[in-house]
């Protein structure tokens, strides 16, 4: 009996050790259970980030903690109709994956890895450097051309760790579900149609950003979707007035989208250079699409660019009444 006590004392001692070794966690605040660690933990496993050791943050401040190491005072944490619960973050030294510990408290055990299995695709994905890092010259010469260009690649990084997921058996992300459908589309054409009424718009800039920060997380959500459902976010259940949405925005383009996204490696298999330069040209060209379905355009001129609202009255007025009638339909 004695040696066996022994012999588990040992063996705990030897797993600390080698959890230690696979993630360097550092807690801010209250903390997670040792189940949610483990969880964590198989998660980065599963998608083979552990190679080498992990830096991850859990903390009580996600916000805070991420502008603090970003450096972005504009980082915020909602997304769409959800709200972000970890995010990766390249650094000089490898990457810092900062994990959102309320949101965490309250998952179950699985959602946790699953989504370390995801951050720990974007780990992957910055160590081999396939990522926009470094590539403006692919943009062309203007601006706006590289903001697209980062939409597009963002959506990319999206669509190959959750092509991964798949391959290892993960289950649909619960954003995409049916459920989410309907907040999701109501969210677009709300967003849409706000940046075209809100008084702050008159400044073309601030027009534009409100404009790409809703291209940014509907062409992401496209992105997550694709990998599980070939033919779309499931909505054959879903309200007349959000598949009209899904028509108006999105509608044939899924298929364009796919069609390139099918093409690619999935985040566990290298890129060649080559490869990923040409995908990021052909996701500027979806997202200069993706935009044009949304309503806009930009244009380029000898030493500026200029974002223009583009579609006819009667498309816009449509966007109006289906707002006007899912508000309605809510407050019922
Ligand atoms: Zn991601």
């Amino acid at each position: 009996m004695v040696s066996h006590l022994a012999c588990a004392f040992h063996l705990d001692e030897y797993l600390g050790l080698m959890k230690e070794m696979l993630m360097h966690l550092t807690t801010e605040g209250a903390g997670l259970d040792s189940s949610q660690l483990d969880a964590i933990e198989t998660g980065l496993v599963a998608i083979g980030a552990t190679q080498d050791s992990v830096e991850v943050i859990v903390t009580d401040n996600l916000v805070t903690k991420v502008r603090e190491i970003t450096g972005d005072p504009d980082y915020v944490a909602v997304r769409g109709s959800g709200v972000v619960g970890a995010k990766t973050i390249p650094t000089a030294n490898d990457s810092v994956i900062v994990l959102n510990a309320p949101e965490f408290r309250r998952r179950e055990a699985e959602d946790l890895e699953r989504i370390l299995a995801h951050e720990g695709g974007h780990v992957l994905l910055n160590r081999r450097g396939e990522t926009v890092t470094g590539r403006r010259h692919l943009a062309g010469g203007s601006e706006w051309q590289w903001i697209l260009l980062c939409v597009g690649a963002l959506a990319l990084d999206e669509y190959r760790i959750e092509r991964a997921l798949a391959e290892l058996g993960y289950a649909p992300p619960e954003s995409c579900d049916l459920d989410h459908f309907e907040p999701t589309m109501f969210m677009v054409n709300g967003e849409i149609l706000n940046a075209c009424v809100d008084p702050r718009s008159d400044d073309p800039q601030f027009f534009m950003q409100q404009v790409i920060r809703t291209q940014d997380w509907l062409s992401k959500y496209l992105a997550y979707a694709a990998p599980f459902y070939p033919d779309g976010p499931p909505q054959a259940q879903a309200s007349d007035l959000a598949r009209a949405t899904w028509n108006d925005y999105v509608g044939d383009h899924w298929y364009e989208r796919t069609k390139l996204y099918s093409a690619l490696p999935s985040a566990r298999e290298p890129m060649p250079n080559p490869q990923f330069d040409t995908a990021l040209r052909q996701g500027l060209d979806l997202e200069i699409a993706l935009l044009k379905l949304l309503g806009f355009e930009f244009t380029t001129e000898p030493n500026s660019y200029s974002f223009w609202r583009r579609g006819s009255d009667a498309q816009w007025t449509r966007r109006e009444a289906r707002f006007r009638k899912a508000v309605d339909g809510n407050a019922a």
